[in-house]
């Protein structure tokens, strides 16, 4: 498959750039061609934007949520295939994979149904015969700019609640998740979506953020990734008085205290530290042990480890698959190394079963290495998680917020005591009990504190807030 820019309704394929597109389960296979775009074709994805915005932010919000429906139901008779595709070119395995593509499914039709939710207040004026009230506007055009590890359900939950709320978008995929970004706009083009509405514009952030961020003017920058582009981003944004949102890493804790249930407790810890071979931002990356449990804890943890299967992202029994790429190989194998050098390894997951020529890590749990450690400090964003002992609560809360991020947290207890103190003392934008530090529902705000994120929240009624601008309007009658 070759991918394609899509603007102003119109399909082309920049031909100046192109690379492969590789198979991070195998890497002697090409799953297709990227072409990569220059800033002209960000030029015109804004004039297409800019068009489409004045007839788009008129219709009514029920002719805004009929496309959006639309587009569920399109996306939700080609999830197989969107899944497939996803699979294959960025490896999560394809379980996974179908259930994120049926999250995009679900997120565009809760967004489709804000169509028609009353969106303002009245406020009693202080004069007689006047009614005062507010009203949330489109901003205009919204660039997106997204990750590559959730290629489906990051991308829709940034751009049905653009949508609905009546502005345009410019979408800019990771290079690693293009094809599917390709696919995903195919589907949405076939169900009617009008021209200009979306445009799609595959590239390097280094070879044309310059051009979304500097030689436009958006009126909206939503983006996801690693908290250093996105403080490059927020600082560009700032400078221009644009409207932005980072969401960005994480180094999430999840604590385990004496009185937990180890049995239920195991497979929240093992499915968030290592499904989508940990590259969720939301991922489990340390786990803080109280000292009372810590030897029977870790014993079990070291069981599970060895039982979990690491394959290729089609096999339908994979736990997790592969990395995603070349870089993420060497960026992650780099603290695989870190750890068989400077830690004690409590725990490694089996190989790859097979001759498999692909990016695969196995997963590892680290201990025996101080709080301040890059491997406890540091995003690693693999199937790499470290282990931490504490003496008390007290002591695991203080490890738990010591961190420059602050996206997610769990605690582990049947003491509700203490399930309260951590849902008020971790300092993290989603803070659980007795669930994994992943899988936030949608419904439901999403975002992080500290280097996590931009203050601001996705999903839920929240992304509503950032989407549009608030009116203040007052009439007088006679
Ligand atoms: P990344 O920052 O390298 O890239 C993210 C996006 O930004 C890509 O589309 C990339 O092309 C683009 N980009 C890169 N440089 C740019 C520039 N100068 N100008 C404009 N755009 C530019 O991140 P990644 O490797 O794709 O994703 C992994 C990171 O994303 C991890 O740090 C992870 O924690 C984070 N993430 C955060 C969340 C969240 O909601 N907090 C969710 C998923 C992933």
């Amino acid at each position: 498959m070759n991918s394609r820019n899509w603007i102003g309704g119109e399909w082309f394929t920049p031909t100046s750039k192109a690379c492969a597109v590789i198979n991070p389960s195998n890497t002697q296979e090409e799953v297709g061609v990227l072409h990569l775009s220059d800033s002209s074709h960000v030029i015109q994805a804004e004039q297409a934007a800019r068009q489409a915005f004045t007839s788009w932010s008129r219709l009514t919000g029920t002719a805004r949520a009929e496309h959006l429906y639309g587009l569920a139901a399109a996306l939700e008779s080609k999830s197989a295939d969107v899944a497939q595709l996803a699979s294959l070119e960025m490896g999560k395995p394809i379980t996974e994979m179908r259930g994120e593509v049926m999250r995009g499914v679900h997120l565009l039709r809760y967004y489709a149904a804000e169509g028609v939710r009353a969106n303002g207040a009245v406020i009693p004026s202080s004069e007689p015969n006047v009614l005062q009230y507010t009203k949330k506007v489109p901003l205009g055009v919204v660039g997106i700019i997204t990750p590559w590890n959730f290629p489906v359900a990051i991308p829709i939950w940034k751009i049905a609640p653009a949508l609905i709320c009546g502005n345009t978008v410019i979408w800019k995929p990771a290079e690693f998740a293009s094809l599917t970004a390709t696919r995903l706009v195919e589907v949405f083009a076939e169900a009617g979506l009008p021209a200009g509405v979306i445009n799609l514009v595959i590239g390097k952030g280094s070879q044309i953020g310059d051009a979304l961020l500097e030689q436009i003017t958006l009126d909206a920058v939503s983006f996801t990734g690693s908290t250093s582009t996105g403080s490059r981003i927020a600082q560009t944004c700032a400078k221009r008085n644009i409207k932005y949102q980072t969401e960005m890493g994480g180094k999430n804790a999840a604590v385990v205290l004496n009185d937990a249930d180890i049995e239920k407790t195991l497979p929240m810890i093992v499915s968030g530290a290592f499904r989508s071979a940990g590259q969720k931002c939301t991922a489990t990356s340390r786990i803080i042990v109280e000292s009372g449990i810590y030897d029977s804890f870790t014993k079990a943890l070291s069981k599970a480890i060895s039982e979990i299967k690491l394959a290729p992202s089609l096999d339908p029994s994979a736990y997790l698959g592969p990395v995603a790429s070349a870089s993420q190989y060497e960026t992650v194998m780099s603290y695989v190394n870190m750890a068989w050098d400077q830690a004690d390894i409590l725990a490694q997951g089996p190989a790859a079963a097979g001759d498999q020529t692909g990016y695969y890590i196995q997963p590892l749990v680290a201990t025996g290495i101080h709080a301040q450690h890059s491997l406890v400090q540091e995003e690693i964003f693999g199937p790499v998680t470290v282990v931490l002992e504490a003496s008390d609560f007290d002591h695991a809360i203080a490890l738990c917020n010591q961190t420059v991020y602050g996206l997610s947290a769990s605690l582990f207890t049947q003491n509700l005591s203490y399930a309260h103190r951590f849902l008020d003392e971790a300092e993290a934008g989603m803070v659980r009990v007795n669930q994994e530090t992943a899988g936030v529902e949608y419904q439901s705000p999403f975002g992080g504190m500290k280097l996590s994120s931009s203050h601001t929240r996705e999903q839920g009624q929240a992304a509503l807030d950032f989407y549009t601008e608030l009116k203040t309007c007052a009439i007088r009658y006679f």
